[in-house]
């Protein structure tokens, strides 16, 4: 029998109809065995998540202060859900809120106060489902780094799904060595899915969340973008800042190393196929030579200009050293024969411009260091414009002709993405342009 691992976001559990909804995709595919649920999200764009209200409130009891007004906000949340589902289950949720209220007064930690939002959408939709309940911190073990151990989780994970047929599995958080509870960043509950995929040897993880998959570009620079419907890893990854808020960075790499197909969907409208995410995926599953345009305000570079530079052993060594001693990882780096640049995020690099300016003036004895902080990064990625000759053209083509100015360009030698800086100002039009060019002119 085939084995799907099934994950709802907090909007697809916001209230009783929306746990109904779920409820019903579960149901409609028998292979729908292992489910992880977020948090309640928000009701509608005013409201607030629950994950939100629980840091809120744990913040003020961890002050000492009274916590109750806040508390019961929390556990209206959860007993109109189980009231419209028509459960029998206040009186366990009762006992479970008083462990809660405890743990708070004895300041159980920031971590604990937010899992318990995944924990009570645990186990209702257990409940309601007539699925297993199994706490996420009996089975995700972290490190005591702080980082997750997969190998170990896996196999814990693996054999306690063994021995039942159906199981929910709380998402965003496990435990420690000592036992206190851990969560994953946020958002993270897409990683306990694709944990659990990988553990279980899926055949599918299905992410389900309130958009159809992922889109060409972001809907609020181009209305109405086309859909992707099918995207391989390393796309997705070249994209990383365009599927921030739909799926986890960090939750591709489980379900990847196992080589398990991931399959982001909308609740609201499970009928749409979705993006389909695989190792590689055919050329001809995607209408167009381009898979996606992404980008982001906010960056700066920095040029170091030497005479002989590229004579100079252990030169750019050197230069990354200054960044990395600083903490500071960089985004690109095009250089030139007596050029190097460095593209950093703004914010991380004005924090530390002047250590960083000085370091590179003792470490490599530099002719001149220019500052641009005015640049965005454009990344248009594809698996097809490997095949294509003229990508590059029809990308430079389509900005000049918006009037854009090129400052910088990085093409990886995997032929996947192209990426240009252009100025803050210049990035809605050229994300526009390029889209123009690659989709609109291609329907
Ligand atoms: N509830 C958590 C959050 O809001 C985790 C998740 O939804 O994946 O970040």
């Amino acid at each position: 029998m085939l084995t799907k691992v099934v994950k709802f976001g907090g909007s697809s559990l916001a209230d009783a109809n929306q746990f109904i909804k779920v409820a019903n995709i579960i149901k409609a595919d028998e292979s729908r065995r292992f489910v992880i649920p977020s948090a309640p999200g928000k009701r509608c764009p005013k409201d607030t998540k629950v994950t939100d209200m629980l840091y809120a409130c744990y913040d003020v009891a961890a002050r000492g202060e009274d916590f109750s007004p806040m508390f019961e906000a929390i556990v209206e949340r959860y007993l109109s859900i189980v009231r419209g589902l028509g459960l029998k289950i206040e009186d366990r949720l009762t006992r479970e809120f008083s462990t809660i209220r405890m743990s708070f007064l004895a300041r159980a930690g920031r971590d604990y106060a937010a899992s318990r939002g995944e924990y009570l959408n645990g186990i209702i939709l257990a409940e309601y489902l007539g699925f297993n309940f199994i706490d996420a911190a009996d089975v995700i073990f972290f490190g005591e780094d702080g980082k997750l151990k997969l190998n170990e989780t896996c196999h814990a994970v693996k054999e306690r799904l063994d021995s039942v047929g159906k199981a929910v599995i709380p998402g965003f958080y496990g435990s420690m060595p000592n036992d206190t509870v851990k969560t994953f960043s946020r958002g993270g509950s897409d990683i306990t899915g694709s944990i659990v995929a990988a553990a279980v040897n899926a055949d599918l993880y299905e992410n389900w969340t309130d958009v159809s998959g992922f889109f060409v570009t972001d809907p609020r620079i181009v209305p109405d973008p086309a859909p992707i419907r099918s995207i391989t890893y390393q796309e997705l990854r070249e994209l990383a800042y365009m599927g921030a808020g739909v799926f986890h960075e960090d939750a591709i790499f489980p379900a990847r190393q196992a080589g398990i197909p991931i399959n982001i969907k909308n609740t609201n409208r499970p009928e749409d196929d979705g993006t389909m995410i695989t190792e590689s995926a055919p050329l001809d599953s995607s209408p167009y030579v381009i898979t996606g345009i992404a980008g982001k305000k906010g960056f700066v570079t920095v040029t170091i200009e030497k005479d002989m530079m590229n004579a100079e052993l252990g030169f750019g060594r050197r230069v990354l050293e200054v960044f990395e001693n600083n903490g500071i990882s960089f985004e690109h780096m095009p250089s030139g024969i007596d050029t190097m640049s460095i593209i950093v995020h703004k914010n991380e690099f004005e924090a530390k411009e002047e250590e960083i300016i000085r370091g590179l003036k003792t470490s490599v004895k530099p002719d001149k260091i220019d500052i641009d902080r005015d640049v965005a990064l454009l990344a248009v990625v594809g698996r097809g414009m490997k095949a294509q000759r003229g990508t590059a053209a029809r990308i430079f083509a389509a900005l000049a002709h918006a009037k854009v100015n090129v400052k910088m360009i990085d093409q990886g030698s995997s032929e996947l993405n192209v990426i240009v800086g252009v100025t803050d100002d210049d990035f809605e039009t050229s994300v526009k342009a390029v889209y123009d060019i690659f989709i609109t002119q291609q329907l």
